[in-house]
C-alpha cells in the first residue's frame, strides 16, 4: 500500500474523552490535485480536509493523523450525536460525482485496504458506523453516490449490506431508521427525505423516498443484523 504524507494544517485535536468510533465515506467531486489544494488550503473561508484521499489509480494521500480530527462530516448526526468530526475518520474517494462514475476496481481494492487497516485500528468502529457522508447529512450530501459499490464493501467485511426477505418493518418508518442511526426529521429535512437516503445507500435502483415493502425488509433485516428490533 503506496502512501504519500501531504499533511494538511486543517485539522483539531480531538476532545480528551474521544474514541474513534466512526468512519465515513465521500466522493471528492474534484480531480485529485484540486482535491488536494482544496483539502490542504489554511485560507479558505470554510476550511476542510480529510484523513485520507485515495486516487483512481489506488494511490492513497495521508492529510490528517488518525489521532487528530479532520474537518470532513460538517453538521452531522448519527446514532444519536451529533458533530460527528471529533470521533471519525473522513476518508474523500476521489471521483466527480458517485452517481454517474464508476469507481475503478484499482481504486475500489486500495480503498478497502485502508478501511481494513483503520477498522484493525480502531475496534471501536462496529460495521454499522461505517457510513456515508449521505447517512450522516441527509438531504444535504449525496456522496459517495449511488454508484459506490457498499455491497463489495460489506463483503469485504466493512460495513454492513441488508439480505434480502426479511419480514418487512411494519411501523413508523422515521422511528425504524433512526433505532438504525439515521437523523430525526428537523428543519427541512423530511422522513421521506431520510428514506431516500437510506434507499440511497442500501437500494440505489430506486431512491424515491417512499417506504414500499422492499424498502421496509431492507431495513428490518439491517436492524437485525445490529441487534435492534424492528
Ligand atoms: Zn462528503
Amino acid at each position: 500500500m503506496t502512501i504519500i504524507d501531504l499533511p494538511s494544517p486543517n485539522h483539531a485535536l480531538r476532545p480528551a474523552d474521544a474514541e474513534v468510533d466512526i468512519l465515513v465515506l465521500h466522493h471528492t467531486e474534484l480531480p485529485l490535485e484540486k482535491s488536494l489544494a482544496v483539502l490542504r488550503d489554511g485560507a479558505r473561508d470554510q476550511r476542510v480536509s480529510a484523513h485520507y484521499v485515495v486516487a483512481e489509480d489506488g494511490t492513497h494521500y495521508r492529510l490528517v493523523a488518525e489521532a487528530h480530527a479532520a474537518w470532513h462530516a460538517g453538521p452531522s448526526h448519527w446514532r444519536g450525536r451529533e458533530g460527528l468530526n471529533a470521533t471519525s475518520i473522513g476518508i474523500e474517494i476521489v471521483n466527480l460525482h458517485g452517481d454517474r462514475h464508476d469507481y475503478p476496481a484499482a481504486q475500489v481494492d486500495a480503498l478497502i485496504e485502508l478501511c481494513r487497516s483503520i477498522l484493525a485500528r480502531h475496534p471501536a468502529i462496529v460495521p454499522r458506523n461505517v457510513v456515508g457522508h449521505s447517512d450522516v447529512a441527509p438531504r444535504r450530501k449525496v456522496d459517495p453516490g449511488l454508484r459506490f459499490p457498499w455491497a463489495r464493501l460489506a463483503t469485504a467485511g466493512i460495513g454492513l449490506w441488508p439480505r434480502a426477505g426479511a419480514r418487512p418493518v411494519d411501523g413508523d418508518m422515521q422511528t425504524a431508521l433512526q433505532r438504525f442511526g439515521y437523523p430525526p426529521a428537523v428543519d427541512d429535512v423530511t422522513t421521506s427525505d431520510i428514506i431516500a437516503t437510506f434507499q440511497r445507500r442500501f437500494r440505489p435502483s430506486r431512491e424515491d423516498g417512499i417506504a414500499d415493502p422492499e424498502t421496509r425488509a431492507l431495513l428490518a433485516d439491517l436492524l437485525e443484523q445490529v441487534g435492534e428490533q424492528p
